[in-house]
């Protein structure tokens, strides 16, 4: 087939100039995209989700067109509409798409065209550091399940180089997460967030998505990047301003300080508007070049971009299907109202809502240590947590929602978490602002007033007992719920627990 037939198909998550079929075909080649509706309108997803996902599309199209690609930019219900339309218009052409990480896309896409009438061919997703084959290699002449990160993260960086020397890590340890479990001091200042302008386009598409679309999120300013200009100026900004403050406090949250020095990439990263080893490499030169960029700092993101992010792709790939329904736990519960709604005392469950609803948007440690803990010990469904993950984050797909929250938020299936993430109030006390302004008392356990996650955390391991307490990691914690079940007190526990499910179906929780 001649090269002019063969048209690259860009997703909406594929928004890079540079990468895959797009990077290759020379100015003048026609290119499509299909901006499809009727996904939006299944679920409440957040207002800035569905605004920077199509403005990101239309600003894609229009970068194009300005460098002289012959963009075929179809607007339909589905993509089989969008497909039909494009072959009634290109009889004679075969698309050639680079793979989307979620499950089953390639294959449907594939049947999709082929109802169309024409061909699709799907080659590897090159907006990922590594590919599934060199994953599939690692992971068949290592221990295979349970997959470890800290095994993979360590052959990552060995495949890539990255902050290696000489074949060893630079500094000396290949991982510095006990450097970045700090609570800054009271007169810490966190570093500002880059402005965007955001352009005509861009408020059209948001004032469309807000008229079309049934969503969910506060009518704040959208603070997330829509083109690769805005995203290339984030990474330059978090490079330059904010990476030296990322290290220490990487886990502690703060009630009015929805940022801290986080790198607020994701939703751009997962659009394509930047790859992911533009972000490595950008933050790897800085430690070099720079004195007052910590290892800790630049260690602490690298191992999130080439480690976790990469990851969690690969073992969704293989988990799945099955993982998005995994329950290991056979958890049984509704997604409390509250996570919609933010109605609730609970100050860090509040405060964290309403961070998402103000911008689709909370840090790690929010979600891993308030939403998810939270879920996991009231024993909420691990999907109904996913779908609300799915509906309400910026930078939230299926692949990296199913792994983070099903299996590391709500410990659903052991394909590569060797525990469940919970805590007390302890924990949320020690990292976090929160409990200060709390109605609840985070030192009490049962009684008026006790803070809800010390009771449910006892609780949930003590109704978890047949499947949690031969795990080794546990022993310290069981040794506890065996003193509190002779002394009585676990009694009063779950009466407490009682207590709070009562007021949690009267919306008084
Ligand atoms: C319950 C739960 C749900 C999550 N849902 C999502 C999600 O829908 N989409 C998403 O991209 N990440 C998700 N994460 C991972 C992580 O919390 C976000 O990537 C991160 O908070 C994004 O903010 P940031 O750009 O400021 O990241 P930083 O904390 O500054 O990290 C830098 C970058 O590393 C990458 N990264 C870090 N951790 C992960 C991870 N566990 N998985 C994938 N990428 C990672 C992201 O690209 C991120 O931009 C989830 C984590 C948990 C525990
Ligand atoms: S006391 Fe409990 S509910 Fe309140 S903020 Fe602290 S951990 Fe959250």
């Amino acid at each position: 087939m001649a090269d002019e037939h063969r048209v690259p198909w860009v997703l909406g998550t594929q928004l890079h100039p540079a990468v895959g079929p797009v990077g290759r075909a020379p100015e003048g080649s026609r290119v499509l995209l299909i901006e499809a509706h009727d996904f939006a309108r299944r679920k409440r997803y957040h207002h800035h989700k569905l605004t920077i996902v199509f403005a990101g599309m239309r600003q894609f199209r229009d970068e194009l067109r300005e460098r002289g690609y012959d963009v075929e930019y179809i607007k339909a219900d589905t993509f089989g509409d969008g497909l039909e339309t494009y072959f009634e218009r290109h009889p004679d052409d075969e698309l050639v798409q680079m793979r989307s990480p979620s499950h089953r896309s390639a294959e449907t896409f594939a049947e999709l065209v082929e109802a169309a009438g024409g061909a699709l061919e799907t080659v590897p997703n090159e907006l990922f550091v590594g590919t599934r084959e060199a994953f599939d290699r690692w992971a068949n002449e290592t221990d295979r399940e349970p997959f470890r990160h800290e095994t993979f993260y360590r052959w990552m960086r060995r495949q890539t180089g990255v902050l290696m020397d000489d074949g060893d890590p630079v500094g000396g340890e290949w991982n510095y997460d006990d450097e970045n479990q700090e609570f800054p001091p009271e007169d810490w200042q966190s570093p500002p967030v880059l402005e965007l302008d955001h352009d005509e386009l861009t408020a059209e598409t948001s004032a469309w998505v807000a008229e079309e679309f049934d969503t969910w999120g506060a009518d704040e300013e959208l603070v997330w990047p829509v083109t690769r200009r805005q995203a290339q100026r984030r990474l330059e900004h978090f490079v330059d301003v904010r990476l030296p403050e990322f290290g220490p406090y990487q886990d502690a949250m703060r009630s009015d300080d929805w940022a801290m020095a986080h790198a607020l990439l994701g939703s751009s990263i997962n659009l394509g508007l930047l790859h992911p080893m533009e972000a490595v490499e950008a933050i790897e030169a800085a430690y070099h070049e720079r004195d007052d960029v910590p290892l800790n700092s630049v260690e602490g993101v690298i191992r999130q971009l080439i480690g976790w992010r990469e990851f969690m792709r690969h073992v969704y790939r293989h988990a799945m299907p099955g993982l998005d329904e995994a329950n290991q736990l056979s958890a049984p519960q509704d997604l409390p109202e509250f996570y919609w709604s933010g109605e609730t005392n609970m100050e860090c469950l509040r405060r964290t809502v309403e961070d998402v609803h103000e911008r689709g948007y909370s840090h790690h440690i929010q979600r891993l240590m308030v939403l998810a803990n939270f879920a996991t010990l009231w024993g909420v469904e691990p999907s109904q947590l996913n779908e609300w993950f799915n509906a309400t984050y910026v930078d939230a797909y299926h692949w990296v929602t199913t792994p983070n929250v099903v299996e590391m938020g709500q410990y659903g299936d052991g394909v590569f978490a060797s525990k469940p993430y919970v805590s007390s109030a302890n924990y949320i006390d020690r990292m976090s602002d929160y409990c200060g302004d709390c109605r609840y008392y985070k030192t009490k356990d049962t009684g008026d007033r006790a803070c809800p996650f010390n009771a449910l955390y006892w609780d949930f391991l003590d109704r978890n007992e047949g499947q949690l307490r031969s795990n080794h990691r546990m022993g310290l914690m069981y040794s506890h719920v065996d003193s509190k079940q002779e002394s009585g007190e676990m009694a009063d526990i779950k009466e407490r627990v009682a207590e709070l499910r009562r007021k949690q179906s009267h919306g008084e929780l």
